[in-house]
């Protein structure tokens, strides 16, 4: 999230007359970022996850958990105490949505060698082990991306009123909003945009005796659960990854390339059986956080014919397809964007509005259509939070916040990420693609696993001129099937069969009958196992592909053994033999003694389970069913941050007393 303003946001009332000011300069801002940094060549390859958690209180004589809304205290703890050493590397704390959340990343992005891949797990363990010390003795904070009681009772320490005037919410209190005042805003914004409270609904699980179900009538609506307010999605805590490029095309490449895998890599990540008390028909948290921040008018969501309003975006009332948090629209390569290719194939196929004014602008400052395509369409938003002051005040040429307003409130599953306005003598930052549609998971060793797994496939991609690209419209179907329970084993998923440039492929495809015919189309359904795994002669399969460039750079042996470890964590979640969290959680809560098969995760199961999820992400208790038999060592409490060596000499009466006991 960066760095926030501390100022005094505008009301939704007063900031309208700014919006096209702020759109209009956003814009220019990244011309001048663009013009600036355009031709920028041989960045490395440097890259940094980021990993969210929630602060929960438990009171183990009532076995009932709560999130503990002390995210900012301990955030300015972490950061003080982060201050005063001198290490290396270390970690940077960050502010999230919920003001009992926390996120954290490396103090510094990885640089490209194997041996950061093993590097990235002992960081996440030193991270996991500093945020701990930072808590109280009744305070955890597991890796769950979800709190499953979140909007159940009293599920609040220290206890608090529902609702308020950001989010006006039944269930959910404004205190568990960061109290920077950048999120309260946020969400009364997209609340008054909107013209109502966010509307979440997401599918109930049906187990035995789940009341909803039992009487139902024929044709009735789908029993779901409902849910009011942002916190419900900005709630969820993620992993992200995010890689710069070695320059702009290249990051264009990946964000395309990855944006296929972001359903994929959902799936296997899954870890969002629960919300609201309540066992969910999905297992992924993504549309919970699309709906939650949805701020698009009855008019844009196609309900009603609306009166335009020319202070908004498309006068509020441009038919807009998605939320503002969703999957992407258009592709950004200029090999992939084929709006007049003669390519029989069509990527970009589903509907992608656009802000013509803004792609006509780019346009006439030389940009190309790709990218001018997708920027017209982030900029059919509009800013959602402005400050007092930091509005006509800002010059193009030295600020991006204008810009950042807009592009920060674009919440895809891929990000393409320009480079920031480099301050004074910080280090220079490049193009970037983020990766954002993964779970975060209980371990770190499995989140490592996920994020070392991500750098090789966008390494084995470029080595091996890859192309997983496929039509968007299947891409988002992915992503539907992705949210489905079990999506790992019970769901196919559109893939690309034809992924080695023509020739090497055509050299393949004849020496595997099996492979279907170019011409029969590059796409086809396959299960999560050969996604993974591969199939048949003529799709090698992901991880099989990164085994091959750890061979190809001549990985060296010691990073190899580690990185080995992360590779079959993903192939064995693949091929089933080992569970997805959100299965595991789920087994875990109809396993419960107090469970009664209604759907309802009752203070002691939660209390349970989140104790669990504790315990296995310390290391503390095993978790053979997801993690196989890899064993996490205990996570040390960092309170005590690194020593110094200290050479200093001592005097004999000292000396006497440290050697007392040995001597
Ligand atoms: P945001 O919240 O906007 O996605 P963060 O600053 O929280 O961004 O995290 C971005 C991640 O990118 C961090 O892990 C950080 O280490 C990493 N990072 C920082 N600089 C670079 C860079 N030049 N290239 C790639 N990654 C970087
Ligand atoms: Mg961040
Ligand atoms: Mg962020
Ligand atoms: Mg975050
Ligand atoms: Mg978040
Ligand atoms: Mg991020």
């Amino acid at each position: 999230m960066g760095l926030l303003k501390v100022g005094t946001p505008l009301s939704w009332k007063d900031s309208l007359e700014h919006l096209n000011y702020i759109r209009e300069h956003g814009v220019l801002q990244f011309i001048a970022t663009y013009n600036r940094l355009v031709a920028v060549e041989n960045d490395t390859l440097l890259y940094g996850d980021e990993i969210e958690y929630g602060i929960l209180k438990l009171d183990r004589v009532n076995r009932k958990a709560r999130i503990s809304l002390q995210g900012s205290e301990s955030l300015e703890f972490l950061r003080s105490r982060e201050q005063n050493i001198h290490q290396v590397r270390g970690c940077s704390w960050h502010q999230e949505y919920g003001s009992w959340m926390i996120e954290s990343t490396p103090s510094q992005p990885y640089a490209g060698y194997t041996a950061s891949l093993v590097s990235v797990e002992q960081n996440m363990r030193l991270r996991r082990g500093r945020l701990i010390s930072a808590l109280g003795d009744d305070e955890i904070a597991p890796t769950m991306v979800a709190f499953p009681q979140m909007g159940v009772d009293d599920f609040v320490h220290p206890p608090v009123m529902s609702g308020g005037p950001a989010s006006e919410s039944e269930f959910i209190s404004d205190s568990c909003i960061n109290p920077h005042p950048r999120f309260g805003t946020l969400t009364g914004n997209i609340r008054r945009r909107r013209g109502s409270k966010v509307d979440i609904r997401v599918p109930l699980f049906k187990d035995v005796k789940t009341p909803e179900f039992e009487n139902l009538q024929e044709g009735g609506d789908e029993p779901s659960i409902y849910m009011d307010c942002m916190a419900f999605g900005m709630g969820c805590c993620c992993l992200q990854v995010t890689f710069q490029g070695s320059n702009l095309d290249e990051s264009r490449y990946l964000y395309d390339q990855l944006a296929g895998l972001a359903p994929i890599m959902m799936a296997l990540t899954a870890a969002t059986p629960i919300l609201k008390g309540r066992l969910a028909g999905i297992d992924a948290r993504w549309t919970v956080i699309s709906q939650s921040v949805d701020d698009r008018t009855p008019a844009e969501r196609g309900e009603v014919v609306g009166v335009p309003d020319p202070r908004m975006a498309g006068g509020g009332v441009t038919r807009l397809c998605k939320s503002r948090y969703d999957s992407i629209s258009s592709y950004i390569h200029p090999s992939s964007f084929d709006q007049d290719s003669p390519s029989s194939i069509q990527y970009n196929d589903v509907p992608c509005e656009i802000d013509e004014k803004t792609k006509d602008l780019l346009l006439q400052n030389g940009i190309d259509a790709a990218l001018s395509h997708h920027m017209g369409h982030l900029f059919t938003r509009d800013p959602l939070v402005s400050f007092e002051g930091n509005i006509q005040e800002l010059d193009d040429e030295q600020s991006t916040d204008h810009f950042e307003s807009i592009q920060s409130t674009n919440w895809q599953t891929v990000r393409w990420k320009p480079p920031p306005v480099q301050s004074g003598d910080s280090p220079h930052i490049g193009w970037r693609t983020e990766f954002r549609s993964m779970e975060v998971q209980m371990t770190d060793f499995e989140n490592a696993a996920f994020t070392a797994f991500i750098v090789i496939v966008t390494r084995a991609i470029l080595v091996f001129n890859l192309t997983l690209l496929m039509p968007i419209s299947k891409v988002d179907e992915n992503m539907r099937r992705a949210h489905c329970v079990d999506a790992v084993n019970k769901q196919k998923f559109w893939f690309r069969n034809h992924i080695l440039p023509d020739d090497a492929d055509e050299m393949i495809a004849s020496t595997c009958p099996q492979a279907p015919p170019r011409k029969s189309g590059l796409f086809e359904e396959m299960t999560m196992d050969e996604i993974m795994n591969g199939k048949s002669c003529y799709y090698p399969g992901l991880v099989p592909l990164c085994y091959t460039y750890l061979e190809h750079i001549g990985c060296d042996c010691a990073s190899f053994s580690r990185i080995d470890q992360y590779l079959k964590l993903i192939s064995r979640r693949a091929s089933g033999e080992l569970l997805t969290p959100a299965t595991w959680m789920r087994n875990f809560v109809q396993a419960h003694p107090d469970y009664k098969q209604d759907s309802v995760v009752s203070d002691s199961v939660a209390f349970d389970l989140v104790e669990a999820c504790n315990e296995i992400g310390l290391g503390t208790r095993p978790c053979r069913e997801v993690l196989g038999n890899m064993v996490i060592d205990p996570i040390c409490k960092a309170g005590q941050y690194s020593t110094p060596l200290s050479g200093d000499r001592m005097g004999n009466e000292d000396l006497r007393k440290v050697l007392k006991n040995i001597m």
